[in-house]
């Protein structure tokens, strides 16, 4: 018995956020999707403008919002969004991710620039770095927990300490991907949402162990504030996609004209946008995103690029073809920052890999043993959106053309070898 896949996108049941596909072979992202053509935007924007104006520091004694930024994935938008449309004094707060490529430490130097804006920066030290991500790579295979931990912690965590309320996120994906929760629902920033979906249901406090090596001195900086404190400062963080009608390639690209946002293509996936800023985001961390679930973020990005009418289903399939199977071309690096040798690592990555997915025939070499049960061609032509693709994802002017991302810059990683 194969999965279904939804008529209109590539998805199928299988995704680690959920997805559910109805009778008409339609998918709940896709139907949540249509609301982007059906709702009122100018009213949900003047209802965000209104929820902003509440938070308006009177006594200028304080900053009116934070803004979680990496420099890529949308920060552009967001700053220019809240603080030259809406005029909102935001501070920006970002944690280091520690695997940037130096296009993205650039993105994010132009983005302090351009805004004049205050940031707040956490590099947590390497030690601690590298025994969490041994830790999450033997025990979910995931080499990211820590950025994304990072990630959805620190804002909130300042927060508190600044006893600044308010955090703007960018997308919520449970709306934008899958359909979880419809706009109207106007989801906010959970703490169970983030154990359940960015952490894998790991929070920092289990990841203490002898055998990894990980102690509590390790993970202080990933816990969640309790909720008496996020409680005694009111903090909320509410999903710009929820008031806006969210097109991340159309924003980049405002974003690219605007400020010369630096964009660079990426190894597994044609979106030459989001995520500039990282060497394993759409390399190495894709890659494992495939072993286990049997797709990569190409996916994605084709997925979003159907709904929002700029590519069909037969250049999507093609897309997908030829991304999926490229090979990451940075795990040389990963391995030694990490210490870990190819073998150990593919070891690790072999024993997350989905064995409803994946087998090794006889030749001992993986191989797809998963079936997908595809819709019929009537179902597909009813609930397609459009026949002939538009969707160019633009490369923009290097700002530093002989730089090459498979050479490390030292301090603005946070750490050095040796
Ligand atoms: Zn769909």
């Amino acid at each position: 018995m194969g999965v279904r896949v939804c008529s209109r996108c590539l998805y199928t049941q299988n995704h680690p956020l959920g997805i559910y596909i109805d009778d008409k072979w339609l998918c709940s992202g896709c139907k949540v999707h249509e609301e982007k053509d059906t709702l009122n935007w100018p009213e949900r924007e003047q209802r965000l403008k209104s929820i902003l104006a509440e938070y308006k520091n009177k006594n200028l004694n304080n900053y009116d919002c934070i803004i979680p930024v990496s420099g890529a994935r949308d920060s552009y938008f967001i700053v220019d969004k809240i603080k030259n449309q809406y005029g909102m004094n935001p501070l920006l707060v970002t944690y280091n991710a520690q695997y940037n490529t130096e296009r993205g430490i650039r993105n994010l130097v132009f983005l302090r620039t351009h805004f004049d804006c205050d940031i707040f920066t956490l590099t947590v030290n390497p030690q601690s770095i590298k025994q969490i991500t041994r830790a999450t790579l033997r025990r979910l295979g995931s080499l990211y927990w820590h950025v994304l931990a990072g990630q959805t912690v620190f804002p909130v965590q300042v927060a508190v300490r600044l006893k600044i309320p308010l955090i703007i996120w960018g997308a919520h994906q449970g709306v934008d991907q899958v359909g979880m929760y419809s706009h109207l629902d106007e989801v906010e920033m959970t703490r169970k949402y983030r154990k359940e979906h960015d952490l894998m249901g790991l929070e920092a406090q289990d990841l203490i162990s002898d055998e990894d090596q990980v102690f509590a001195k390790d993970i202080y900086q990933f816990r969640y504030p309790d909720n008496h404190d996020l409680a005694s400062v009111g903090v909320r963080g509410m999903y710009l996609n929820n008031y806006i009608r969210w097109d991340t390639k159309a924003q980049h690209e405002g974003m690219i004209t605007k400020y010369h946002y630096e964009s660079h293509p990426q190894t597994r996936t044609f979106d030459t946008y989001n995520d500039v800023d990282s060497f394993v985001y759409s390399d190495l961390h894709d890659y494992i995103k495939q072993l286990k679930w049997g797709y990569g973020k190409v996916t994605d990005h084709v997925n979003r690029e159907i709904r929002l009418k700029r590519l069909c289903r037969e250049q999507a399939c093609d897309l997908v073809k030829k991304y999926e199977n490229y090979k990451p071309v940075f795990n040389k690096q990963f391995m030694q920052w990490l210490g870990v040798t190819h073998n150990s690592l593919m070891f690790i990555l072999d024993q997350h890999r989905n064995k409803n997915i994946w087998k090794r025939n006889e030749s001992w070499q993986w191989q797809r043993v998963d079936e997908h049960l595809q819709p019929n061609l009537k179902t597909i032509e009813a609930n397609k959106l459009i026949s002939v693709p538009d969707c160019n994802y633009q490369v923009t002017k290097n700002k530093k053309p002989n730089y090459q991302d498979d050479s490390y810059v030292l301090y603005s990683k946070g750490w050095v070898n040796g």
